[in-house]
């Protein structure tokens, strides 16, 4: 199954590795035929190249959006050379068969990576490109095509080896290019979505492009990578690393979460997340305070978390988490003395992203399911305060209403059922991820008093504090234990069928309740 290779058809936007290409190619006494701007590379570096508009019998026109879409290139990549119609129809046309198949195409992610406008993005559709591309990959029994330019030396080294091509390799090729054409497309697609405001499930596709792969999954036993959805956001996915080893599965799916969390707040703030739960969130006048605040909440935990903070680092912040063993950092800057502190850190990988994230910008979340995948809406619900009802007969307090709001914007990041008790714009105790509602909020109290302990205090910190839950109390004993643990207020969607038993229970328990309407689940 190897097949020879007598005439090579080169179009590519991405010229590195051109010339030397060429001149490998050309040496096998491989005839080039090239599009434009691909000659004119080619010739430039002393090589013989055929037009492609030779085999057409056409010019390149219409600024380029036709060049090679004619029978004279994709009869030569389509043709079965076994099939004596096929041979013969290309004797009758005069069609010059094609073996090997070098396309790299239009650079359209990187146009919308610069902000390019509409016109622009869309005259960066390649259009030939990828209809050469599919053509030959589907006749991948006769043509080699290569697509990515990491492919020349392999595609070279099989020349050498085999004098040809095998079918194995061609198979290989193929398989790449059709990802290649699928992640294409899909960018264009999510480009479009996102351009025309276009964000429902139906009309958006998924696939991505492979960034990176790792050593393994969530488990040694799992292989894994990591896509980019071209969409180009602040987050875990365009940052930089600026030090420690490569991102383990696991961190980017937790450093994600604590970027995510941490751009819900205007004021300095730091999160720290273990198995994808804060373990500890506060705001505070400096990102030192917001920082120790987080920490206190649950030190234990904290140990090999991951840590996001929505200011640049400084040096002292830096400096009081140097103190612990941290898996990441990711913040949107670093001042270069906090660099320094945490360089002597080698197992630290620090993550730097261009800006906070949007927590209101629309997106789609997709979650797989055996035969399939569920997709909705990025939960982008943020409350009005003026949307608020208060239930009890007491009203919650100045800063009472201002921690449940920030309690509220926490339990948002917590596996459901989320139980969030916060104090002076901290969290004092986070339950998640369990199957009663009434366990979470006992939970968060035990570890509470657990700091209480730690921290030498003579009352747990969630005494005063307030409470937020993503969902309604079913019943009302949830609402009982977090007064026990000293919740004196409350915030929670409402709307279950045993409401008026929870607000009754508020009431005997002399507790401020207020009412969202809007629910959180996370999962
Ligand atoms: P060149 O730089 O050689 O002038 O153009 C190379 C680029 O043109 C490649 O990215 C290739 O995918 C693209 N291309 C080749 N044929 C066509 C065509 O017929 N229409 C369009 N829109 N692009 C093409």
């Amino acid at each position: 199954d190897i097949r020879p290779v007598r005439r090579a058809l080169i179009s590519v936007s991405d010229k590195t590795g051109l010339k030397a290409l060429g001149r490998a190619l050309a040496d096998r006494g491989i005839e080039l035929v090239s599009t434009g701007g691909t000659a004119a590379e080619l010739r430039a570096g002393g090589l013989e190249v055929r037009d492609v508009s030779d085999l057409t019998g056409f010019p390149e026109m219409m600024d380029g959006r036709v060049k090679t879409l004619h029978p004279g290139v994709h009869g030569g990549l389509l043709a079965l050379r076994d099939k004596d119609d096929h041979v013969a129809s290309m004797e009758e046309h005069g069609i010059a068969p094609i073996d090997l198949l070098i396309v790299n195409l239009y650079p359209f992610e990187e146009t919308v990576a610069r902000g390019a406008d509409w016109d622009d993005c869309i005259e960066n559709i390649d259009i030939g490109g990828p209809a050469m591309l599919r053509a030959a990959a589907k006749n991948h029994a006769f043509v080699a095509v290569v697509t990515d330019p990491q492919d020349y030396e392999p595609l070279l080294g099989e020349l050498s080896a085999h004098d040809g091509t095998t079918l194995d390799f061609r198979r290989k090729l193929a398989l790449n290019t059709y990802s290649r054409t699928a992640a294409y497309d899909t960018a264009v697609s999510t480009w479009m979505g996102g351009a025309l405001d276009e964000a429902h499930p139906r009309r958006r596709s998924f696939t991505g492009t492979l960034a990176d792969t790792m050593r393994y999954g969530e488990n040694p036993h799992q292989a894994a990578a990591f896509y980019t959805d071209g969409t180009n956001r602040a987050g875990v996915a365009t940052a930089r690393q600026l030090q420690g080893k490569a991102l383990s599965y696991n961190n980017v799916a937790d450093t994600d979460a604590a970027f995510e969390l941490v751009s819900e707040f205007d004021a300095p703030a730091c999160a720290i997340i273990k198995h994808a739960n804060p373990c500890g969130v506060a705001t505070g006048a400096t990102l030192l305070d917001a920082y120790r605040a987080a920490f206190d909440c649950d030190r234990t935990s904290a140990f090999g978390g991951i840590i996001a903070t929505n200011r640049p680092l400084d040096a002292e912040t830096a400096k009081a988490m140097a103190e612990i063993f941290t898996e990441v950092v990711i913040a949107p800057g670093y001042k270069a003395e906090a660099q320094n502190v945490l360089s002597a850190k080698k197992n630290l990988r620090l993550l730097v992203t261009s800006a906070m994230a949007d927590p209101g910008e629309p997106d789609l979340m997709v979650k797989p399911v055996a035969g399939g995948f569920l997709v909705q809406d990025k939960d982008t619900g943020r409350l009005d305060p003026v949307d608020l009802k208060v239930v009890t007969e007491r009203q919650p307090s100045e800063t009472e209403l201002s921690d449940l709001l920030f309690a509220w914007r926490v339990a948002k990041h917590v596996k459901s059922n989320a139980i969030v008790y916060a104090k002076g714009g901290a969290t004092v105790g986070i339950g998640a991820g369990q199957m009663s509602r009434v366990d979470s909020t006992r939970i968060a109290a035990r570890k509470s008093e657990d700091m209480a302990e730690i921290l030498g205090l003579d009352a747990a910190p969630t005494k005063g504090s307030v409470v937020a839950s993503d969902a309604f109390f079913p019943f009302a004993d949830g609402l009982v234990a977090a007064a026990a643990a000293g919740a004196t207020a409350v915030i929670q969607p409402g709307g279950s069928m045993r409401d008026d038993d929870v607000i009754e229970a508020a009431n005997t328990a002399g507790l401020a309740m207020v009412f969202t309407g809007m629910r959180h689940f996370r999962h």
